[in-house]
């Protein structure tokens, strides 16, 4: 998931560094933070506690992941819902894949669904976009196929608000804490 996030982030120069919010710390502070909430099993092998319908080919992001928003605006506070994801992805996942294959599988779906978050934040935005993670529409093929990359545009959008950040003495690094 880590190195997903890396990835797609990367043409627009944005790069993670990434906490447990629960690990021990001593005095530390992040100038930006993005806190991302774990909900479910988030490994292949668990058993899912329910199953979930996920009967389009294309599913609303929604059901996958979400972003906080108060007053319209986002805020950086994330959650990836594991046990709809793994059950979204399943039937493109199965089928003699190792376990360890079947766990990377999801480590993608996790970087896309997570980053199309990120792109919300980072933004500051609700709007969606026809094409890239800003879609709100992805397909299983999307989430655990081998390319996926940030359309170019987003990547400018997001490059530029780096910028924009940077030169306003604020540098936009976000850190991630991930609570499971
Ligand atoms: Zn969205």
């Amino acid at each position: 998931m880590q190195r997903e996030v890396a990835s797609i982030m990367k043409p627009a120069g944005l790069r993670f560094d990434w906490h447990e919010l629960n690990a021990p710390r001593g005095e530390e502070s992040f100038a930006d933070l993005v806190v991302v909430h774990f909900r479910g099993s988030c490994d292949m092998k668990s058993p899912l506690r329910f199953s979930e319908p996920v009967p389009l080919n294309e599913s609303p992001l929604a059901a996958l992941a979400s972003t906080h928003v108060s007053n319209g605006r986002v805020l950086p506070f994330s959650q990836v819902e594991c046990d709809r994801l793994r059950s979204y992805i399943s039937p493109q996942v199965k089928g003699g894949a190792t376990e360890t294959e079947r766990d990377l599988l999801l480590g993608r779906a996790m970087g896309r669904v997570l980053a199309h978050e990120l792109y919300h934040i980072l933004a500051s935005t609700q709007k969606h976009a026809n094409g890239g993670i800003a879609r709100s529409f992805h397909t299983r093929e999307e989430l655990v196929g081998r390319n996926f990359a940030l359309d170019p545009k987003d990547a400018a959008t997001l490059h530029d608000l780096k910028w924009r950040a940077l030169l306003a003495g604020e540098a936009k690094t976000p850190e991630i804490s991930a609570l499971h």
